[in-house]
């Protein structure tokens, strides 16, 4: 395949001007990520690297059992890795609309008010896009969504972008994606509310009235958007829920997830934790690591620590 056949399979090409098919876009992205499923597939787990699978949502029955669709599992050492969620925002109108965008399949044009889970589902290009949430994962859709033609406005409470970045890397970031014509309101006092206006927009998209209160200059406004698509990207919490974690003794917080110490044990020190679920760094890096350092110390006697991690940065930063 030569770079214009590559280009026309991304949906994207170029004839002294450049077209986009986002819907082609879109496909490429679910074939690429269909096609790389295998790695994590239960067929590769079971047959190929021999580990007995049990597809279900585990539940703890006690400090050292467990119980998957109805079958018991006893354990001598056990792992949560359940991962984490994304979480809306409490908006009149918000939940509703979210639910009714889950289930499509029936042709009725569904309102795209989505997060990370239902963001690639898209199949049509919205006009006008709002992320709420100006962290990594909604500024790097937001740039995306905009250089694919798409007005997106970016949203936030904190009056800045990458609230967990250092403030001259945010303005850096901040003034190219302005300079790309993505639109920021950072400090939103209020979301109030967002519901179907009755018209469909000309790409066949249910139009919505989006009300937030903003603070500019001192002073509180409303503000009301028309959009035809929202993403909230406000972070995600971690998947605690729902497994009985009183029974096993591991103490968690819904907000923050399962307590561990620097070896990663929980509260009940025959279970260990890993990833997005116990970690304020969700990243699948971490998540690697901390998998790692599990390992490790569950089973070969080991005494990895979490912190080293950290350390570790704090080392390279020096001698930097
Ligand atoms: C849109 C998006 C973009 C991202 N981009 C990046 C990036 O560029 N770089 C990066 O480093 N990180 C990125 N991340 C973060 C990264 O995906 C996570 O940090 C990583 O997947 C965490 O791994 P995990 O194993 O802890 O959890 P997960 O990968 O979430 O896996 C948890 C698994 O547990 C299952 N589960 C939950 N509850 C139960 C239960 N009761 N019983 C059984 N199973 C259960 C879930 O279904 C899931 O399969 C991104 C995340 C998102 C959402």
């Amino acid at each position: 395949m030569n770079n214009t056949d590559h280009l026309a399979d991304s949906g994207i090409s170029i004839s002294g001007k450049v077209d986009i098919d986002f819907g082609k876009i879109m496909e490429r992205i679910r074939r690429i990520r269909s096609d790389i499923s295998h790695h994590d597939s239960a067929v590769r787990f079971t047959k190929e690297l021999g580990v007995e699978l049990y597809l279900g949502r585990g539940k703890f029955l006690s400090k050292s059992s467990l119980e998957v669709n109805g079958q018991v599992l006893n354990f001598h050492k056990a792992v949560i890795a359940t991962g984490g969620g994304p979480s809306l925002i409490p908006m009149k109108g918000l939940k509703e609309l979210h639910a009714s965008n889950l289930n499509p399949g029936d042709g009725i044009p569904r309102p795209y008010v989505m997060t990370n889970e239902s963001f690639f589902n898209m199949t049509v290009q919205p006009k006008k896009l709002i992320i709420v949430g100006p962290g990594v994962i909604g500024l790097e859709m937001a740039q995306s969504m905009q250089r694919l033609g798409t007005q997106v406005s970016v949203l936030g409470r904190s009056g800045r972008v990458l609230p967990k970045e250092d403030d001259d890397h945010a303005i850096i970031i901040q003034n190219q994606m302005e300079k790309e014509g993505v639109e920021f309101k950072l400090s939103v006092t209020e979301y109030v509310s967002v519901e179907l206006t009755g018209e469909i927009t000309s790409n066949g998209l249910p139009e919505m009235l989006f009300n937030i209160r903003e603070k500019i200059d001192g002073e509180e406004i409303v503000t009301e958007m028309i959009v035809d698509a929202v993403l909230v990207a406000t972070g995600r919490r971690p998947n605690v829920n729902g497994m009985d974690l009183e029974a096993a003794g591991v103490e968690y917080d819904t907000r923050v997830g399962i307590k561990v110490n620097d070896r990663l044990q929980t509260t009940n020190s025959k279970v260990f934790a890993a990833g997005d679920c116990c970690s304020t760094f969700k990243f699948t890096h971490a998540a690697d690591f901390m998998a790692r350092t599990v390992i490790r110390n569950a089973l070969f006697f080991g005494k990895d620590k979490m912190s080293s991690l950290l350390n570790a940065k704090n080392r390279l930063l020096i001698l930097g």
